[in-house]
């Protein structure tokens, strides 16, 4: 059997446009993922279905995967034919141990490519308004691991020649010997006064930043809480945030926004609410599989063999009925039942097909059935058919990539808003909680919910979901002046 494919794939340092259009094309070919705690877990929503997810991340105090087992996992399925992305934050060579992983491969003569990414110390700092050269103020840079390899713990770098030599230096994984860090580079030349910026989560909207000199920075940093992932960027270039900040400093930076669907006329609402600051992700957390034969089958053949009033309910449903008929054997011209359409939506789409059909309104019913979708899902009742019974055409399920970056985003609190726009959006998250088996009042407790019109709110309350934040309409002004009313309200209790 030919081996497979290994694509290092650097996904940038946490927004999730910051990925490079190689690197996503690679994750939506991939049959296995690998992926880093550093990534943002959003990306693995689109790769494919039933894409194999494995995390190696390490988190703090507990070590998940270690590195031969990480090394051994690529190396299993690429021995298997399997397509492999290895998912690294920022780009997989700046502190990202590609050349070990890449080594073996090329030891086993396994095909692999190199995708670089943005990394943290190019991309954090800009976000923060620090361009990291700069005319007058940086004329060189370097990336130092602040991580330490001496027996006592500390970095072991040359500090001599890093203070003398380097203008600008951005130290990744230092926030724990910020001290040691600072402390030598004075020691070694650096001015106290030298500027200093750390910068935690960067790009991403909950950014956080805390500046200071050499002097001052550490116990700026401890009193702020600061703790990994940030940089550290030493070098007066980082004065220039003060004019340039363009990103942390909008009116909903800090807030995040999960939708459970992704709809055509949620755009509008969408790219204001990014522009002001936030990060939005969504997505349909719910895939739709087909029936299976058995499920469907005698329901059909009483639609074939006796005068019913089938009532088709979404344009899909009509294509979904149609090649489930096929599938069974099953021939439209010689179905008994009368063909009606829910709206003039269906209508359309079913003339489209050389279906004649009136709409369920101009006809009286009296042995109807409705034909559609996940019907829970879809929640549409049709006027004068609750006796109706029911032909489900598909049925939702959860895809493991969508459990896990679900999870993962509120895990590690790249979430702090669901937003609920439709009924519609609340049923999929029910069913999404209940056939992942989640907890909604694990869920409830971590976010804040969000609701934007009546039908929405309603079905939330019905279900026991507190509603924290509601308004009537899309209008993002509306909502940013929900938040500055409760942000005034909590200032002067
Ligand atoms: N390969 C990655 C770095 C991995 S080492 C890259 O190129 O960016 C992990 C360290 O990177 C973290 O401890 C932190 O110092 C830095 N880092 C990664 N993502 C970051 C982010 N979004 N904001 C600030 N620092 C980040």
């Amino acid at each position: 059997m030919s081996s497979g494919m290994v694509y290092f794939v650097g996904a940038g340092p946490g927004d999730v446009d910051l990925i490079t259009i190689k690197g996503k094309r690679a994750l939506q070919q991939a049959d296995v993922v690998i992926f880093d705690r550093l990534i943002n877990p959003f990306l693995l929503t689109d790769i494919k279905d039933d894409a194999k997810l494995i995390y190696c991340g390490k988190q703090p105090c507990k070590h998940t995967l270690r590195q031969e087992d990480i090394q051994r996992e690529i190396l299993i399925h690429a021995r298997k034919g399997k397509t492999v992305v290895r998912l690294k934050g920022g780009d997989p060579a700046v502190f990202g141990r590609v050349g070990e992983e890449a080594e073996l491969l090329a030891e086993h003569q396994i095909d692999y490519e190199i995708i670089p990414g943005i990394t943290a110390g190019i991309a954090a700092t800009m976000y923060s308004g620090v361009p990291i050269t700069h005319r007058k103020h940086s004329k060189s840079f370097a990336v130092v691991t602040g991580h330490g390899s001496r027996d006592d713990g500390t970095p072991n770098i040359n500090w001599n020649h890093l203070a003398k030599g380097v203008e600008t230096i951005v130290f990744y994984m230092g926030i724990k010997h910020l001290k040691t860090i600072t402390t030598e580079l004075m020691k070694n030349g650096k001015a106290k006064e030298t500027a200093v910026l750390v910068v935690q989560w960067g790009t991403y909207s909950k950014q956080r930043t805390v500046d200071g000199s050499l002097a001052t920075i550490a116990n700026k940093v401890e009193q702020a809480n600061i703790t990994n992932p940030a940089i550290i960027i030493v070098g007066d270039v980082v004065k220039l945030r003060e004019k340039l900040a363009w990103f942390d400093n909008r009116v909903l930076s800090g807030k995040s926004f999960l939708i459970p669907s992704k709809e055509d006329t949620n755009k509008e609402l969408v790219t204001s609410l990014k522009k002001h600051g936030a990060d939005v992700f969504e997505h349909n957390l719910l895939t739709e599989r087909d029936p299976l034969p058995e499920e469907i089958f005698e329901q059909l053949k009483l639609v074939s063999s006796k005068r019913q009033q089938l009532i088709l309910l979404s344009p899909r449903s009509v294509f979904t009925f149609l090649k489930a008929l096929g599938e069974q054997g099953l021939d439209l011209r010689k179905i008994h039942s009368s063909i009606l359409s829910k709206d003039e939506a269906v209508q359309s789409v079913l003339q489209m097909v050389g279906i004649q059909s009136r709409l369920v309104d101009d006809v009286l019913l009296h042995q109807p059935m409705l034909v559609g979708g996940d019907l829970e899902i879809e929640n549409v009742r049709v006027d004068g058919a609750q006796t109706a019974k029911e032909l489900i055409l598909s049925f939702s399920k959860v895809a493991q990539k969508d459990s896990e970056a679900f999870n993962r985003l509120l895990d590690e609190q790249h979430v702090n808003t669901l937003l609920f726009t439709t009924r519609k959006d609340v049923s999929q998250f029910l069913k999404f909680l209940e056939l992942t088996n989640s907890s909604k009042e694990k869920v409830v407790e971590q976010v804040t919910i969000f609701c934007i019109g009546k039908e929405a709110s309603l079905l939330l309350e019905e279900n026991n979901i507190p509603v924290d934040r509601y308004i009537e309409t899309a209008n993002v002004t509306e909502l940013i002046e929900d938040y500055q009313e409760v942000a005034v309200l909590a200032k002067e209790s």
